[in-house]
């Protein structure tokens, strides 16, 4: 049933695709149109995320449902946050390589980026984005 279901989903996203292939679509207004589905797509992982949380703490969810879904939604939201970083990356001009600002600030205040703005958590040097609640580390 399942199958069934992901086939015609698939045909759905194929047929979508080919329909708006066909319009005469200038560039800018297509950027923006995926922009704005990456924008909307990152709302909705933010909700169910926060409906996850929710139901996790109803005890609706044992811990292992709870942190596999948990991992899958911040693993999506990862990927948005990347397509829309690349998208506004490649909005902007080019910069010549030589001329990117050195980052020169002191040890202590590198290690304060990897803390959470949103909650507080202490993340991984490497990571990204927050492994509590998903939010983008500078
Ligand atoms: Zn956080």
């Amino acid at each position: 049933m399942i199958l069934i279901f992901c086939s015609l989903l698939a045909i759905g996203t194929i047929g979508f695709t080919l329909l708006v292939r066909e319009r005469d679509v200038p560039p800018a207004p297509v950027e923006n149109a995926e922009l704005n589905h990456l924008e909307t797509r990152r709302q909705v992982l933010y909700e169910n995320l926060k409906d996850l949380q929710f139901e996790y703490h109803q005890g609706k969810l044992s811990d292992d449902d709870y942190q596999s879904l948990k991992a899958g939604f911040l693993y999506d939201l990862a990927a948005v946050m990347d397509s829309i970083e690349r998208l506004q990356i490649g909005r902007q001009t080019v910069k010549p390589y030589g001329k990117q600002p050195e980052k020169s600030a002191p040890l202590s205040a590198a290690a304060a980026d990897h803390v959470c703005p949103s909650c507080g958590t202490v993340n991984a040097a490497n990571n990204r984005f927050c492994g509590q609640c998903g939010k983008t580390l500078l």
